[in-house]
């Protein structure tokens, strides 16, 4: 296995995945879930980054040594259609195999092979886990990995975030995909990924490869390949075997939780992925102890599909109003309960988004409300409701003095280029070009860059999906006065980006002009490597691959590389791009690092350097505030968080002034835009050198001499 060992591998991460049997180990979620992968036995791993499964990703990358020892196959796959499609050797061979990647948008990339994968069934155990990024913070569509698993009957389980649950739900993940010939979803949400805990740990297993006989007689059985007559047999299978075999193991194996309570005339059902938040809620409500103990009886749910029918039913028995809580919509949950009960002939009321809203994440005090309205409407008449209510209200009345000391409408954050990023000169640069060429349709992409759609920039008019914005151009090309401009980072471009967009512009002679932001990594995610990460920036292991060299050999003619910062340069790229009568695609490669992984890559080579006596520069800019006009088109071009507004000091300037903040990293584009956009000269570059030569220290002794005589002090 050839992995990049660029990262520091955190000793206590390796430490805790090397735990053996009846050790405590103690750490942090994705942590457990790759310490879990070790126990069961697994032969290959694959995933890709994406938010919040990356960091997973990370700590395979930095665990290399573990995994070659434990003889496990690891790659880092080109996207998550690749990481489901390697599920394929669990198709014939009894080998375990696990793939991480982000949910939904990896999974809606992965769609074909899980489709396939589903149908063929496995018979080494098959596992998917699943970034669940929904809700809150999430950055992408809000749909839900549910819809994945039931159309495909992919079992999915959503353990409670705790460590020893998620640990578990690995294990006997494994073990319900052989036992029902069925690949196992597992959904982590954020705070699942990053809880902290521990558990008993068991021995790591290595990973076991197929018989010798297998090795060189390959298996070839039709009945396993998704064609017709196959796929019919397969379809029957997953509802006369399949789904019988797994609400079998799962209630054999108790995979879900009942947790009893004395208020047994109602109850609450939960995916797992929830459960920490219910107890929270009923803990502030006066309903729980601090140690978690429920006075409501509490079904948790590690299994969200399916659903063991006669454990649904025991649980409602006798019950006189069960609550769901599962956000999102559809209401897949409660629909599904609500059947299961009609079908027993059970008359318990279910509650679920009459109490809870239909789109959202369930933060605390969205469960605080809706299970106090539960209990309003559904508990017994005894029950003193008055701490019940109270959490919530209180809730609601720190919101609304909050409003009303803000004024009418709290301001959004939105986020933006980090300081110094090499993707915001560009974005500029197109503003510059826009007002000499005129206004052009730009399709946008996932990465960074999509924060062109937000101020000050707002350029960027769809979004349709990693590596897909040149796709995205192709119908809107031919409507257009001025050519297209697609906006891709170079991940997007390994993505899918090469082969669903630049092939069919290509193959199709359509016109257009693609920047790729080559930033040297998966940054939005993490800074994960990519084809085109150099060796300097990411260590042995990266491959290197080059950009302009691939779009070559794809026949694409029109291909420029310029520094991202070089501001002139790319204006007048642009311009020419825009303007060139060369039909067909035209592509400006924007290098530059992503500045936020250059400062992590040089900090501790240039603390080295200062401490061994060697020369460093570092650069910052600021702004002379007697110059400044107060007119602020160098924030409005610019948008860098370093560069902001203060009071002046001149009394006879009422506006506030440009100012640059101590974060700056010195790039230069504040400088590059006043010059190029014809501002006010109000930028000045100033540069701290550490261990500067004797040359450099006596001429700074003698301009501040210089200095005090012109302004006539003495000393
Ligand atoms: S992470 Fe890197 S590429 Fe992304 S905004 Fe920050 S500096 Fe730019
Ligand atoms: S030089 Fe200007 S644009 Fe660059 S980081 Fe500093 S303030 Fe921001």
């Amino acid at each position: 296995m050839e992995v990049p060992h660029g990262r520091t591998f955190l000793c206590q991460g390796s430490a805790e995945l090397r735990k053996r049997d009846g050790e405590i180990f103690e750490s942090e979620g994705i942590l457990a879930v790759v310490k879990g992968l070790l126990q069961s036995g697994v032969s290959y791993i694959g995933g890709y980054q994406g938010a919040p499964i990356s960091h997973g990703i990370d700590v395979l990358k930095d665990a290399g040594e573990i995994l070659d020892d434990l003889g496990i196959h690891v790659e880092f796959s080109g996207n998550e259609a690749i990481a489901a499609a390697m599920l394929g050797a669990s198709i014939n061979y009894p080998v375990r195999g696990a793939v991480l990647f982000k949910s939904t948008v990896g999974t809606n990339v992965a769609s074909d092979a899980i489709s396939n994968l589903c149908s063929a069934g496995v018979k080494g155990g098959a596992l998917m886990i699943l970034g669940e990024d929904y809700g809150d913070g999430s950055a992408i569509i809000q749909e839900r990995t549910y819809a994945f698993a039931l159309k495909s009957q992919a079992w999915l389980l959503d353990p409670r975030p705790d460590l020893e649950s998620i640990v578990n739900s690995i294990e006997q993940g494994f073990e319900l995909s052989e036992a029902s010939s069925t690949p196992v979803m597992l959904q982590l949400r954020i705070r699942a990924c990053h809880v902290t805990g521990t558990f008993v740990a068991k021995d790591n297993r290595p990973a076991t490869g197929v018989s010798a006989e297998a090795k060189t007689d390959p298996i070839f059985d039709f009945a396993n390949v998704c064609l017709p007559p196959s796929v019919y047999r397969h379809e029957e299978d997953k509802m006369q075997r399949r789904l019988p075999a797994a609400k079998k193991f799962i209630r054999d194996n108790k995979l879900n939780e009942v947790f009893e309570g004395d208020l047994d005339k109602i109850g609450i059902i939960t995916l797992g992925g929830h459960y920490n938040g219910v107890v929270r809620a009923l803990q502030l409500q006066g309903l729980a102890s601090l140690d978690g103990q429920s006075r409501v009886p509490i079904y948790c749910l590690n299994v969200a599909y399916p659903l063991a029918d006669d454990e649904v039913l025991e649980f409602c028995a006798g019950k006189s109003a069960v609550l769901i809580v599962e956000e999102g919509q559809p209401a897949y949950l409660e629909d599904a309960i609500g059947g299961i009960l009609r079908r027993g002939d059970l008359q318990t009321t279910i509650v679920g988004k009459q109490v809870f809203p239909m789109a959202g994440e369930y933060r605390g005090d969205v469960l605080l409300d809706g299970i106090a309205k539960f209990l309003e409407g559904s508990s017994p008449t005894t029950l003193d409701l008055t701490p019940v209510t109270q959490p919530s209200a209180h809730v609601r009345d720190l919101k609304g003095r909050a409003a009303e000391m803000l004024g009418a409408e709290v301001p959004i954050r939105l986020p933006t280029f980090c300081t110094g990023c090499p993707e915001r000169p560009v974005m500029t640069a197109l503003k510059l070009a826009e007002k000499d060429v005129g206004k052009f349709h730009v399709s946008s992409d996932i990465g960074c860059h999509t924060m062109s759609t937000l101020k000050p920039f707002n350029m960027g008019s769809t979004v349709l999906g990693y590596g897909l914005g040149l796709a995205a151009s192709s119908a809107v090309g031919p409507i257009m006065e001025r050519p297209v401009v697609t906006l891709m980072g170079d991940g997007g471009f390994w993505h899918s980006g090469l082969s669903n967009g630049v092939v069919n512009h290509v193959a199709n002679q359509n016109d257009g002009v693609l920047v790729i932001l080559k930033n040297g990594y998966s940054a939005a995610t993490g800074h994960q490597t990519l084809p085109s990460t150099t060796r300097e920036q990411m260590g042995d292991g990266a491959p290197g691959l080059d950009i302009a060299k691939t779009l070559k050999a794809f026949d694409v003619k029109w291909v420029k590389t310029l520094r991202s910062y070089d501001l002139h340069a790319m204006v007048g790229t642009l311009k020419d791009a825009l303007t060139t009568k060369t039909k067909g695609l035209k592509v400006i490669i924007a290098d530059g690092e992503c500045q936020l992984a250059k400062a992590r890559r040089m900090k501790p080579i240039e603390r080295e350097r200062i401490k061994t006596g060697k020369r460093v520069v570092q650069a910052r800019f600021d702004v002379d505030e007697n110059v400044c006009t107060g007119d602020h088109s160098c924030i409005r071009l610019s948008g860098c968080p370093s560069l902001t507004i203060k009071d002046s000091s001149d009394p006879l300037k009422r506006d506030p002034v440009a100012t640059v903040l101590n974060t700056c990293v010195g790039c230069g584009h504040c400088g590059e835009v006043a010059h190029e956009a014809i501002l006010c000269p109000s930028f000045y570059k100033t540069e701290q050198v550490r261990n500067a030569s004797r040359f450099e220290r006596f001429a700074a002794r003698a301009n501040r001499w210089m200095i005090s005589r012109m302004q006539g002090r003495t000393g």
